[in-house]
């Protein structure tokens, strides 16, 4: 008689099964892997005590991933097997596909990524088995110095004494897994491009060719996400921020760090406005903090310890400082700056504080991911009592401000990672304080196991452009650790000293960032209250210029964002290049208009409007900015 055991599934079913089954047995076909007492694993796994099984399908956010990190293995046996002199250095999946980056004595031609397909396809059709074998770090360390592959080697040197290798075919690999449980079950992906990275992504190391393809459960699916990205390339932010004229990231300046040209100003100054009022209107008040803050103010609050890696440092006359990574730290400073009492609190303090990061230069990306930015941020100081209140109001300001930029978001809880401060009970309390704010709002979320940050777990905001994709805006962490740190505290109405909880919040995020998902989801047509330029004036002739330049003066003068174009050109002309630049309204200016006093609108589109005074025209601009 075969011993039993005791599963209890997902739905909360409770099976009793012979112990040694392989999970494979129990899963439905949509199964890709599953998730065993929390862990997740391959479904040639078997079940040898009583287990909780949570089978993840392929539709899934993790199911995708094992999916697509499955794919990135089969392109590297492709690699590999086309190219034998390739190095393998990682290869995970990502949010919308997966790469994995090569070391190779030159870049991958689009031949040759159209090989690797081929070749990746003949993989598929054999249906390889992914085979997992658990191995001392000894006998992985010669499998992979027999094969050449010293970035494995070198890698292995920081992991643990036992560790897994997964093979499809000829093909070996040093990964953790899970995978799908044969190559066959890909059944719709493609290589899309080729770009040069570094080595851990930093550009003193060896360069190395970064192969991207991507995967999804169907062919529908596949040729959806390929006429997203082919639309996404007509939106870049960096070709329109180019075309536009919006900023430039010069080398010459430095990588990562953004220049605002005039326009691009513009529209951060607008975004600026309106983020210092609706603020204020919330009963924040604006701070400002310096740049630079002592070295030892650093070491206190645990960031010198726990986020080094990515500050600057300077010395300024043997006084060692560190440039900002974030803006807590004067925000604390003010409030410890006076005695507080109870009835004082919250304090919600509110500062476009420029920070800088220093991400690793392969990361760079246009204005999504920068070394210097400015975030809409602010800190919360408030009595544990008040927790509830503050972070469902703060969640109330995400949702008004998505909804004037037209954006559907999503929900995420981050939890607990393994580099963090602050006791288990205060990284509960916080997890429980964020819960808590949710379910009273009654909003949905997914959980994110250990992605917190190092001070507290968080709710990060997803929010999702025209073409679907998500991009990280809002957060909100609460953080019962740094008040700690600061010896924060206020006088409660029973005489006695207390610690107020702390709230680190952004909104938008970070400015930069977002003026670049601005730019992809409008692709480049600005509604009218953002648009850096709202009108251009256009002559027929030169007869009209000097009207034209009263009508320039009057609506300047109303604060309406206007341009003039009088050159001596064609004016359909001069109607083309004002459309390229995606300018709300143009208005043309000749003998009818000059004799009635008005203008004569034609929008963007191509819809030509009666012709309008000037003061009829800026009621028609404002009526179009949203209710703030
Ligand atoms: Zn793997
Ligand atoms: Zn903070």
């Amino acid at each position: 008689m075969v011993e039993q055991v005791s599963i209890t599934l997902s739905d909360g079913v409770k099976r009793s099964v012979p112990k040694g089954t392989k999970l494979q047995e129990l899963a439905d076909e949509k199964a890709v892997a599953a998730q065993v007492n929390g862990s997740l694993v391959d479904l040639s796994q078997t079940i040898e005590k009583d287990a909780v099984v949570t089978f993840i399908p392929i539709t899934s956010r993790k199911g995708l991933d094992v999916l697509r990190h499955s794919a990135a293995h089969v392109m590297a046996h492709a690699v590999k097997e086309l190219f034998p002199s390739v190095k393998l250095t990682f290869g995970p999946s990502t949010d919308t596909g997966f790469y994995y980056d090569f070391d190779y004595d030159r870049p991958f031609t689009p031949q040759d990524l159209e090989r690797i397909g081929e070749r990746a396809s003949e993989i598929i059709q054999q249906d390889f088995p992914f085979i997992r074998t658990e191995v001392s770090k000894e006998e992985a360390l010669k499998t992979f110095r027999d094969r050449g592959e010293s970035y494995k080697v070198e890698h292995l040197g920081d992991l643990p004494d036992r560790v897994s290798l997964y093979r499809q075919g000829s093909f070996v690999d040093l990964c953790e897994g899970p995978h799908l449980p044969s190559t066959g079950r890909i059944k719709a992906f493609k290589l899309l491009n080729v770009s040069g990275t570094y080595w851990r992504g930093d550009a003193r190391n060896q360069v190395l060719q970064r192969i991207y393809g991507t995967a999804f459960p169907d062919a529908k699916g596949l040729k959806d996400y390929l006429l997203m990205l082919e639309e996404a390339r007509k939106r870049d932010h960096r070709k329109l921020g180019r075309e536009l004229d919006l900023f430039s990231i010069q080398d010459e300046a430095g990588p990562g760090l953004v220049i605002y040209h005039p326009k691009g100003a513009m529209l951060r100054t607008i975004l600026e406005d309106f983020e210092r009022k609706e603020h204020l209107k919330r009963g924040y008040q604006i701070v400002i903090g310096p740049q630079l803050l002592r070295l030892e103010l650093w070491k206190q609050s645990g960031h010198f310890e726990n986020y080094r890696d990515k500050m600057y440092f300077t010395k300024v006359e043997d006084a060692e400082y560190g440039i900002k990574p974030m803006n807590c730290l004067a925000h604390m400073l003010i409030y410890k700056s006076q005695i507080r009492s109870y009835r004082d609190l919250p304090f919600r303090y509110f500062e476009l504080g420029t920070v800088h990061r220093h991400e690793k230069s392969g990361e760079l990306h246009g204005l999504l991911r920068v070394r210097g930015f400015t975030q809409d941020d602010a800190h919360i100081l408030c009595r544990p009592d008040q927790l509830n209140d503050e972070i469902c109001a703060i969640l109330a300001f995400v949702d008004d401000v998505m909804k004037i930029f037209g954006f559907e978001y999503e929900m995420e809880l981050s939890t607990k990672p393994d580099k963090c401060i602050g006791s288990d009970e205060d990284w509960e309390r916080a997890t429980q304080a964020l819960l808590h704010a949710l379910k009273t709002k009654g909003l949905s979320y997914d959980v994110n196991e250990g992605e917190g940050a190092f001070y507290g777990p968080k709710i990060d905001v997803k929010l999702k452009d025209a073409l679907g994709r998500k991009w990280q805006c809002a957060t909100i962490q609460v953080d019962f650790a740094m008040p700690e740190r600061f010896e924060l505290s206020y006088v409660g109405s029973d005489g006695e000293r207390h610690r107020p909880v702390m709230l680190h919040r952004v909104i938008l995020g970070a400015m930069e960032r977002f003026i670049g998902v601005l730019i992809e989801h409008y692709a480049g047509a600005f509604p009218v209250w953002l648009a850096p330029v709202q009108a251009i004036l256009l002559t027929v002739t030169d007869r009209h210029i000097s009207y034209a330049e009263k009508v320039y003066a009057s609506l300047i003068q109303k604060g309406i964002r206007v341009e003039k174009d009088f050159r001596n050109e064609k004016l359909g002309f001069k109607i083309r290049e004002a459309q390229v630049q995606k300018i709300p309204y143009m208005l043309v200016i000749g003998d009818r208009e000059e004799k009635e006093g008005t203008v004569s609108p034609r929008r963007r589109s191509g819809e030509t409007m009666r012709s309008l005074r000037p003061e009829e025209f800026i009621a028609q601009v404002e009526s179009e900015y949203p209710n703030l």
